[in-house]
């Protein structure tokens, strides 16, 4: 039988890191994958999604910017495939990247799908394999609502694998991978439609920045639609799937996208075997420092229902394998202040509490917020003026910062900064005594009266 100090289940963003850190630290670890090395972001998460994401900026230069910067684009032709095919080969050479650490920290990656024999033992390709500490790191994946005709609609996973941009799509959902699906395929010119439950798209993000982005799509191609719960999907004689909601209505398109939500990949793990409990939702229940309910096993990444993002995930599993090689016993992932952006039309960046958030856990009387908004100075010498929107929420009389949230051009690249400003404890007094960048949009970070 195969032995381990450690191993993952699941060779994506957590695992890889966990392991990659735990070999650096001297340990014997394995990664077992059933599908690619990299996971959800690397194939079918981030990495396409940002290229598609800057394709789509490329098309906003060329049409919607660009005439008014003296340049035509009566000749610019669209080739999807070549997006595509450079898209793929990024993403090949993006995991090709992870022999070269494999090999330095001695990491033995077996291929297959693992189940848990009992707390010490897995189970992959009918080989048994045994660890010290094993980490359940095998991610999520997207939900599919329980209505007739679901499986008539797909996923972000189908997206990525299209050959050709249908001519049209219904996006179902609201939260990020929704808005960004919805924003990319519309400025590549698929006609895109967005249904969501409620009256707003992101509606745990402060709703004075999410008012901009609905100014923002109001004045795009892509029609959102409110208060849409759908019942079912069928297809119709001319090949178009017609998706009806509860209200009565219905609409057609090419493809049907579900982006809903996502649930955590446990099917088949035989987690019972090993001892570990889920949550209420279904996520795998973990504590402060990612211990399961069973002692050697640990849960990192999406697959616990935190703040589903890569560097969290990579960042859990770093700071575990510190814990468990490196004797650094109190090593333990901050879940406070997680900066993080949506890709949309214009991005937005956010970090810390929003300011509901701040109300409650500070109290009105101690929250003051100062806002500013104007049209990028990159759109502004062109007709299509596209806004930018920033909120910052300081508590206490000495005003430090706890939440910073923005909508606009640059803000995808604007925000890492602040944010270290921010997990430091900086005070709008510290923000204020920081020379300006002229002309840019962050300084009016740093300007705001
Ligand atoms: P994953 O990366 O999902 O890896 C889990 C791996 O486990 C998979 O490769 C799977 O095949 C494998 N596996 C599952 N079960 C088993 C088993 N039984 N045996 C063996 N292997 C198994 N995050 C950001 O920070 N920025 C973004 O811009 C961003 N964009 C996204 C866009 C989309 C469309 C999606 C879907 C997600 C995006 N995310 C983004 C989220 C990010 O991809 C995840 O938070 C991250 O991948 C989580 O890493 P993980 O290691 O927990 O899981
Ligand atoms: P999400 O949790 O962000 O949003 C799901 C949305 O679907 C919610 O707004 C919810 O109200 C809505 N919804 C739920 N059930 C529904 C139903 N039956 N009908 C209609 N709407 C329904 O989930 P997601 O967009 O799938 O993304 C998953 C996670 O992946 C995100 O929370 C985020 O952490 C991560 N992600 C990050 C990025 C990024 O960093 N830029 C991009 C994509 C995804």
């Amino acid at each position: 039988m195969k032995e381990f100090d450690i191993i993952a289940i699941g060779g994506g963003s957590g695992g890889i890191a966990t392991m990659n850190r735990a070999g650096e630290r001297g340990a014997k670890p394995a990664v077992i994958e059933e599908k690619k090395l990299g996971g959800t972001c690397v194939n079918v998460g981030c990495v396409p999604k940002k290229i598609m994401w800057y394709g789509a900026q490329v098309a906003e230069a060329i049409h919607k910017f660009g005439p008014d910067y003296g340049f035509s684009s009566e000749k610019s032709n669209f080739d999807f495939s070549t997006l595509r095919k450079n898209r793929e080969s990024y993403i090949v050479r993006a995991r090709s990247s992870y022999n070269g650490s494999f090999e330095r920290n001695g990491i033995e990656q077996i291929q297959g799908r693992a189940r848990f024999i009992d707390k010490q033992t897995v189970e992959v390709n009918g080989e048994q394999i045994r660890a010290k500490h094993i980490v359940i790191a095998t991610g999520a994946k997207a939900a599919i609502p329980d209505i007739p005709g679901r499986e008539l609609g797909e996923t972000s996973d189908d997206v990525f694998a299209w050959e050709a941009l249908p001519q049209s799509v219904a996006i179902v959902g609201a939260g990020y991978i929704a808005v960004e699906l919805a924003g990319v395929l519309n400025s590549l010119g698929v006609k895109t439609d967005l249904f969501v439950r409620r009256d707003r798209p992101l509606r745990n993000f402060d709703s004075y920045i999410i008012d901009g982005l609905l100014e923002e799509i109001e004045k795009s191609n892509l029609t959102l639609h409110t208060h849409k719960i759908p019942s079912k999907v069928e297809k119709q004689a001319n090949g178009l799937l017609e998706i009806h909601f509860e209200d009565g209505t219905s609409h057609q398109a090419e493809h049907v996208i579900w982006a809903i939500g996502r649930k955590p990949n446990i099917d088949g793990l035989n987690l019972k075997a090993a001892g570990v409990e889920l949550t209420d939702k279904g996520f795998i229940k973990v504590d402060e420092f990612q211990n399961t309910t069973s002692s050697g096993i640990y849960a990192i990444g999406d697959v616990t229902g935190q703040k589903e993002l890569t560097p969290v995930a990579i960042k859990a599993g770093r700071l575990l394998a510190e814990r468990l090689f490196n004797g650094q016993s109190e090593a333990k992932m901050d879940y406070e202040n997680i900066p993080t952006v949506v890709f949309s039309h214009p991005a937005i960046g956010t970090v810390g509490l929003i300011e509901e958030q701040a109300r409650t856990k500070y109290g009105d009387e101690q929250i003051k917020v100062y806002t500013s908004s104007f049209a990028s100075m990159y759109s502004a010498v062109t007709s299509q003026r596209e806004l930018t929107k920033m909120k910052l929420v300081v508590a206490g009389t000495d005003e430090k910062v706890v939440g910073l949230h923005a909508i606009g051009y640059g803000v995808d690249e604007m925000i890492q900064g602040f944010a270290v400003a921010i997990k430091m404890g900086a005070t709008k007094a510290d923000f204020d005594a920081t020379v300006a960048i002229h002309p840019t949009g962050s300084e009016e970070f740093v300007t705001m009266r």
